[in-house]
């Protein structure tokens, strides 16, 4: 076993560590986790950590919610800069003046903010949603209210799509997903015309139009499972997430869609968590996410939207 490997383990188990995962991490680091999913699974697997120490393997905003799910643990990361340029695209403030302006006018809404975003903005929401239960979670409001929906608008458009409820939706857009390119895509679907495309609620409407499936990484991954025979999937979700597929149904072949100007097309933000900081995380119980304020109400939110 290579050295960098069983020192994690040996520290995890010395340190009474649980690994949380997300299913963007490079397959090396899902392979030493505890528990691999997606934002949604990740947030109920913290609220049963029964370990002092949580790592949490995927970008700030996802460990935050670790902390606020389960506060008397610690919650580290393994690089504190791993940030997310949906969570970036909406400031608290920007929010809580928009969300006065939308007062002052009468207007009578509520905010639907996805999981990618910062605690603060959640602590000024009404719903947190996740791509798994985005569509259930919009049905619950109520018909004579707005919805503003924070921050994908791509996501947003989506479930507009989906749920016929009409959104005011925020500029907001994920980096990795903003960017497939569809010429490629085409040429592959040309190439492989049995394939199937999936794909990430968060890519705009064209790549979706041309997608015989679109869904959050759970879903793509319960998809793939009704699939018996060997089939070509052509993948436009964050690359690492075919580790994920790979491991789980080796028998289908998995293609990913690359990017405009990046052929990988991997997070960047994701990419920053590697073995070796989750090492020195373990050693040095550090970076860690400490409380905030904001947390209690994010906290009210959170708990109502995802665990009841
Ligand atoms: S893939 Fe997009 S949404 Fe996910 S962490 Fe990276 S930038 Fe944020």
């Amino acid at each position: 076993m290579n050295d960098i490997i069983k020192e994690i383990q040996e520290l995890k188990k010395q340190k009474k560590a649980t690994i949380l995962a997300h299913y963007y991490q490079e397959g090396e680091i899902q392979e030493i986790a505890d528990f691999n999913g997606d934002s949604l699974a990740l947030a109920r697997a913290a609220t049963k950590v029964e370990t002092p120490i949580i790592v949490f393997c995927g970008v700030h905003f996802m460990a935050e919610t670790a902390k606020i799910l389960n506060p008397s643990k610690k919650v580290l990361l393994p690089d504190l800069q791993a940030g997310c340029s949906l969570a970036d695209s909406c400031p608290a403030d920007k929010l809580a003046r928009y969300q006065e302006m939308l007062r002052i006018n009468d207007r009578k809404f509520q905010t639907v903010t996805y999981i990618n975003s910062t605690a603060a903005v959640k602590s000024l929401s009404d719903w947190v949603v996740t791509s798994g239960n985005a569509e259930n979670i919009v049905k619950k409001v109520p018909a004579e209210m707005e919805i503003l929906f924070v921050p994908d608008r791509h996501l947003g458009q989506y479930l507009e799509e989906v749920t016929g409820r009409k959104m005011i939706l925020w500029d907001g857009a994920c980096m990795v997903h903003e960017i497939f390119s569809l010429g490629d895509l085409l040429a592959m679907k040309k190439k492989l015309p049995s394939s199937m495309v999936l794909a990430h609620p968060e890519c705009p409407a064209n790549i979706r139009a041309y997608s015989e499936f679109v869904g959050g990484t759970e879903a793509m991954l319960n998809k793939i499972a009704t699939f018996k025979t060997p089939t070509d999937f052509i993948v436009a979700t964050e690359p690492n997430m075919m580790w994920q597929m790979e491991n789980r149904f080796p028998q289908h072949r998995y293609h990913p869609v690359p990017g405009i100007t990046c052929a990988c097309n991997k997070c960047p933000h994701m990419g920053r968590n590697t073995l070796e900081n989750l090492r020195d995380c373990l050693i040095n119980e550090t970076p860690e996410i400490v409380w905030d304020p904001c947390f209690d109400r994010a906290k009210e939110v959170l708990t109502r939207s995802l665990l009841n």
